[in-house]
């Protein structure tokens, strides 16, 4: 084969260039022939799928869609700038990272697509060559796109996924008290609007939705991160559709009658009204007890950040060639110090050491409580040796800390630490994994002790 090829390589390259632009030929005369039936039954496909219809409405597939479809298509099977068509390929990938479409889904399209143009294909009069070679370049270039779809899919969405993990880090750090207030007199103050517009104006103008409010915006943007996933915030986006969708038409109603006709909804306007409140006060309860990220007991970071913190440091190390070192600190014998003094001297204990962990380590490292009485520290820009320094330090202050209790008994506690430093592993959990191994070696060496991976 290699030798034909030798022999007649200039030939056999003269021959395929001529048959891939025959291939080219045959393929835009599908697309003249049927883009519209194509460019339907991808569509047909994907709007059976209730998934595909959050994204997918008819009009939007009518007006927009379907012509970028066709421009792909025609771009898929004919263009013969490879850059340019893989470039379009990324920017394609980048947009259904943005708006979430599901790669399968995505996928899936593609199939219909390649199944479609094949039957087609069957039908034309073509030698079995054609065909073949047809296919094969319709599967080639449908691969292509996907796989440099899917890449940037994948990269689009790990950059948002940390813009959003970044930014409710933030969120969290803002003064909570303050937001709480000031979005209840948000609340209170959309209230009164109403009020107001009602027996205030007498006018007819509409009423004030509560979903368009500064509290309603608050609710939809801010609230989003903040109480991610809490029940209550559901509950409170339920209770504004109920106001804007069925109290304030009641209300507006029985405005014109006046009288009677208005008492009702009015006091179901108040009864929604209380709810957000309570709900709202369930909410920021909940962050309240995590104290802007943190655990209560400890004040130390929640385990839930983790994560993100963790990953986003191991990247800063790796792209900016600087030291990390992960410190895993656990009290020892922690169990019969429970047993013998009271599960309450044991939270003192607890108290005592992430106090003496957070005023020794510098203000841009993280310390969280990773299990009940371990804890995890991140010493950012810190080598083996430094980190060592620090992990003595702070084992040498516990072991001389005296614990005095309310009835006037002292006790003393010590603790064993394991470290870790990043060894260029681009997964944080190795790092976590080895400082855990460590950890359990200066616990096998007879704990009150540091030891290194
Ligand atoms: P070792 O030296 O091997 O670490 O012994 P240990 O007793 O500390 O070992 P282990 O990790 O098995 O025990 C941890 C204990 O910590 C078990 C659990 O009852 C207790 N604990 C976990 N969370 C808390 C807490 O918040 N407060 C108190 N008082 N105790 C806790
Ligand atoms: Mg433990
Ligand atoms: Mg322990």
């Amino acid at each position: 084969m290699s030798e034909r090829r030798q022999i007649s390589g200039r030939e056999e390259g003269w021959g395929e260039e001529r048959e891939a632009a025959e291939t080219r030929g045959i393929l835009s005369e599908i697309i003249a022939q049927s883009a519209d039936a194509l460019v339907a039954a991808f569509y047909e496909t994907l709007l059976a799928h209730d998934e595909a219809s959050e994204f997918l409405s008819q009009t939007i597939v009518q007006d927009r869609l379907s012509n970028s479809l066709r421009a792909w298509i025609l771009d898929l099977l004919v263009e013969q700038d490879e850059q340019a068509f893989a470039d379009r390929q990324v920017q394609i990938g980048l947009v259904h990272a943005r708006i979430k479409i599901p790669i399968h889904l995505v996928l899936e399209g593609a199939t219909v697509l390649k199944s479609n143009i094949g039957w087609r294909l069957g039908e034309m009069a073509l030698s079995g060559r054609q065909v073949a070679r047809a296919l094969i370049h319709l599967d080639q270039r449908v691969d292509l796109a996907m796989r440099l779809m899917s890449a940037a899919y994948v990269s689009g969405t790990k950059d948002s996924v940390q813009v959003d993990e970044a930014y409710r880090l933030f969120s969290l750090g803002q003064d909570i008290s303050l937001e709480r207030e000031t979005q209840r007199a948000a609340l209170l103050e959309w209230s009164q609007l109403i009020l107001f517009d009602l027996f205030g104006s007498g006018d007819t103008a509409p009423l004030p939705a509560i979903q368009a409010s500064p509290f309603g915006l608050w609710l939809r943007h801010r609230a989003g991160v903040l109480f991610q996933g809490l029940p209550a915030l559901a509950s409170i986006e339920a209770a504004m559709r109920q106001i804007d969708g069925v109290l304030l038409p009641k209300i507006a109603e029985g405005r014109i009658e006046k009288g009677a006709k208005l008492n009702e909804p009015l006091s179901r306007l108040q009864a929604t009204i209380d709810e957000i409140k309570f709900f709202l006060s369930e909410l920021f309860q909940a962050t309240t007890a995590l104290e802007a990220g943190r655990d209560p007991l400890t004040r130390t970071l929640n385990r839930r950040f983790l994560p993100s913190i963790l990953s986003r440091e191991v990247t800063l190390a790796r792209s900016n060639g600087t030291p990390l070192s992960l410190l895993m600190v656990d009290v020892d014998h922690f169990k019969q110090i429970n047993d013998r003094w009271g599960h309450s001297v044991g939270d003192l204990v607890l108290r005592q050491i992430a106090e003496l962990i957070l005023e020794n380590v510098r203000l841009s490292d993280f310390v969280f409580r990773y299990g009940g009485e371990e804890f995890l520290i991140a010493l950012v820009e810190t080598d083996g040796p430094e980190a060592f320094e620090a992990a003595e330090r702070i084992r040498t202050l516990f072991m001389e800390r005296t614990f005095r209790l309310p009835d006037g008994r002292e006790m003393n506690a010590t603790a064993s630490v394991g470290i870790a430093s990043f060894q260029g592993h681009p997964d944080y959990a190795v790092l976590i994994d080895a400082a855990d191994h460590a950890l359990y070696r200066a616990k096998a060496e007879g704990r009150n002790r540091v030891a290194a991976a």
